[in-house]
């Protein structure tokens, strides 16, 4: 018997709305897959609530009583969904062979998790879920995302396109990530970066099954800065090009009014001036405001803060028979 042992990791922010229904459909493919000898029967679905404030703990903690197969993770705090992620992923490598995450509101199809196994078995390390379509996101989310993508491409991020954090990695792989010390880290520009044997599945993307979404506009924002300027310093170098630009149009400018000025003409305009004014102080702030940006990673990132603080962990307690035996 050698089928690998999975652990799906869930992260859970205010999703009691979801949860029960997510959990039913992932206990229901976690029993297919042991029974068709996919995986072995000790592997587990892992929920990390992510510091929610509504009932997502309560239902996490009460599947796990009533479910041997269900655990959880509680976060002392909102850390976000890559460090929720990153928590639950830490938390089972070292009692899984292989780690799926996937969201709690089931947009992605979980049927293929099967395929995912299937490549892991064919000796795949990383397998990435591509959506297909992304007909069941709003018109908006549709286009800031793709907006994201040809940004992230233009700075000279390596992404998978229409990929998101639904994905299978070998324990191999959880264990290099854990390497990368970066307080803030983008799994999605990360994981391409590893190097190891990879391989994508393509599956249809669809509506939250309940609840709303949990990355508002703010959020969307954050994510896309974050993995930008974590990967990138093409910002910094167009802001320098900018510079140069500028700083060569207004010598041009200059040579424009020193002629005029020696051919008499001397009613040299105001409104060059104060545009020039507006015009090289909006390029400062442009250029201040991006430079605060990698400073503020850098005074993140020696901070050397944790990513996340566990609260409880029912994963790594001591072996579920324990639990009887008393
Ligand atoms: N999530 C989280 N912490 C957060 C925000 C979101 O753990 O601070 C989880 C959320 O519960 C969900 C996943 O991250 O399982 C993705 O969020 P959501 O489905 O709301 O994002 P969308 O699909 O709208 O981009
Ligand atoms: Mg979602």
């Amino acid at each position: 018997m050698n089928e690998p042992t999975l652990t799906i990791v869930v992260p859970c922010y205010n999703e009691e709305e979801a949860l029960p229904e997510t959990i039913r459909q992932l206990r229901a493919l976690r029993e297919a897959l042991v029974a068709e000898k996919l995986i072995s029967a000790d592997s587990t679905l892992l929920f990390v609530d992510d510091g929610s404030r509504d009932a997502t703990w309560d239902i996490i903690y009460k599947a796990s009583l009533r479910y041997l197969e269900v655990k959880g993770l509680k976060l002392a705090h909102n850390a976000g969904h890559q460090n929720a992620l990153l928590a639950g992923m830490f938390a089972a490598k070292t009692r899984s062979d292989c780690i799926v995450s996937i969201d709690a509101d089931l947009q992605d199809d979980i049927a293929v998790i099967r395929d995912f196994v299937q490549k892991f078995q064919e000796g795949y390390e990383i397998v990435y879920g591509v959506r297909k379509r992304r007909d069941a996101d709003t018109f908006f989310k549709r286009h800031t995302a793709q907006g994201f993508y040809k940004l992230m491409k233009a700075m000279g991020v390596d992404l998978v396109y229409n990929h998101a954090d639904y994905r299978l990695m070998s324990r191999r792989v959880v264990e290099a990530l854990e390497r990368f010390e970066e307080v803030n880290l983008f799994l999605r520009g990360i994981v391409p970066l590893l190097g190891f044997r990879s391989t994508t599945v393509y599956y249809d993307r669809k509506e939250r099954l309940a609840g709303t979404t949990k990355y508002p506009l703010k959020k969307m924002i954050a994510f896309a800065l974050d993995g930008i300027t974590s990967f990138s310093i093409t910002p910094i170098r167009m802001i320098s090009l900018l510079g140069f630009v500028s700083f060569f149009v207004s010598v041009l400018f200059g040579i424009y009014f020193l002629v005029l000025k020696f051919t008499g003409y001397t009613q040299t305009g105001w409104t060059s001036l104060i545009t020039s004014i507006w015009l090289l102080g909006g390029l400062q702030l442009i250029a201040l405001g991006l430079i605060g940006e990698y400073i503020g990673k850098i005074y993140k990132e020696t901070k050397r803060r944790p990513r996340y603080i566990i609260d409880l962990d029912l994963f790594n307690l001591p072996l579920p028979q324990s639990r009887h035996s008393s």
